[in-house]
């Protein structure tokens, strides 16, 4: 028999804003003839972050930015160093891979990035702004906010399996759906939870520890999202909140890590972000759509996010 579900590949979602990154970088040759440019940073030996940088190097390059791989050798001079981009007009945008100490010092690091420059979208404020569902960062809504870019290419890659319903009203377009997100970490998993809250669903937030629910409320009452406690992480307990789920994010940083199959609703839409493989083959047996990888889409919201900070900063300086 034929399978129901398809794979889709994020090389296919990202295509779409592949050309109109490259169209808009293109189009700005009046105030960067040379395109803009991208500061990485990477202080680890990390052979995925290696991987990373090469990848965001020929990504962005392909779609007409410059890329410059900075090394830095002794950890502790990081931070000089990118207090020296901050400073330095000619960049417009800097990324840091981590982990580089792999403790709350790495916290540290993503504010010591400048809010104009964070291509990332760890700063403090767009957190902030993100949590509590506000998209601008000023009264006139003129700039737009920036959102964390691996939680941002999961909605994107959301709106592409067409799980947003375009027909609903923008901020409500996930309304009534269920989603299990299997991660909470500060970078992806809660970020990720809350935007979809944000956007109508019922999210059950999925860690080693406890198991969470993030909603607006009956009927959205909520402008943004609740979050309350299930209980301690239990087989059964996530057995229950997957029965009925719509969509299945994964982002558990191990090899050995599977999702139970059997646990899979059929027809969910099934997508993992962890550079792990966390659902086997059988998926395809249960998944309407089963998206494998999402680093490609990622590294198309981090440039996504630099034009906007680029077009952000253009508009203050016109006031
Ligand atoms: P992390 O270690 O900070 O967080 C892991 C999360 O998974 C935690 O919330 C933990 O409680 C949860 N977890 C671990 N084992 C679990 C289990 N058995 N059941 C339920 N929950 C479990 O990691 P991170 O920074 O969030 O990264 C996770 C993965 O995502 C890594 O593989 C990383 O490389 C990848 N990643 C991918 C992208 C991308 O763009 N594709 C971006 C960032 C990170």
């Amino acid at each position: 028999a034929v399978k129901p579900g398809s794979t889709i590949l994020a090389s296919k979602i990202s295509k779409e804003y592949v050309d109109e990154i490259t169209k808009k970088v293109h189009d700005m040759k009046d105030i960067r003839p040379d395109g803009p440019l991208l500061v990485g940073f990477l202080a680890n030996d990390d052979p995925a972050a290696e991987m990373y940088a090469t990848w965001t190097k020929k990504t962005s390059e392909s779609m007409g930015f410059r890329y410059e791989l900075r090394r830095v050798e002794e950890k502790d001079f990081l931070e000089e160093a990118i207090i020296e981009a901050n400073r330095d007009d000619s960049v417009d945008g800097i990324m840091v891979y981590y982990p580089v100490f792999g403790n709350a010092q790495d916290q540290y690091l993503q504010q010591v990035v400048s809010r104009e420059k964070d291509v990332e979208g760890l700063n403090h404020v767009y957190y902030q702004n993100m949590y509590h569902n506000v998209r601008y960062l000023d009264e006139n809504k003129q700039q737009k906010s920036i959102l964390p870019c691996t939680p941002l290419a999961i909605v994107k890659i959301l709106e592409s399996l067409q799980i947003y319903n375009r027909l609903l009203p923008e901020g409500n377009r996930l309304y009534g759906k269920k989603c299990v997100v299997v991660n909470r970490s500060e970078i992806v998993g809660r970020p990720l939870a809350a935007l979809l809250a944000n956007d109508g669903a019922i999210v059950y937030s999925i860690d080693v520890n406890n198991i969470q629910k993030f909603t607006r409320g009956e009927g959205l009452k909520f402008i943004k999202h609740h979050v309350e406690d299930l209980g301690d992480y239990t087989e059964e307990l996530m057995k229950e909140c997957c029965s009925d789920a719509d969509v299945i994010v994964t982002g558990v940083p191990s090899a050995k890590y599977k999702f139970p199959t059997e646990y899979i609703k059929e027809g969910a839409a099934c997508i993992n972000f962890s550079s792990e493989k966390n659902f086997d083959d059988s998926v395809k047996t249960k998944a309407s759509l089963y998206v494998p990888m999402t680093g490609k889409v990622t590294i198309s919201m981090l440039l996504r996010n630099m034009l906007r900070l680029i077009d952000n900063s253009e508009k203050l300086k016109k006031g």
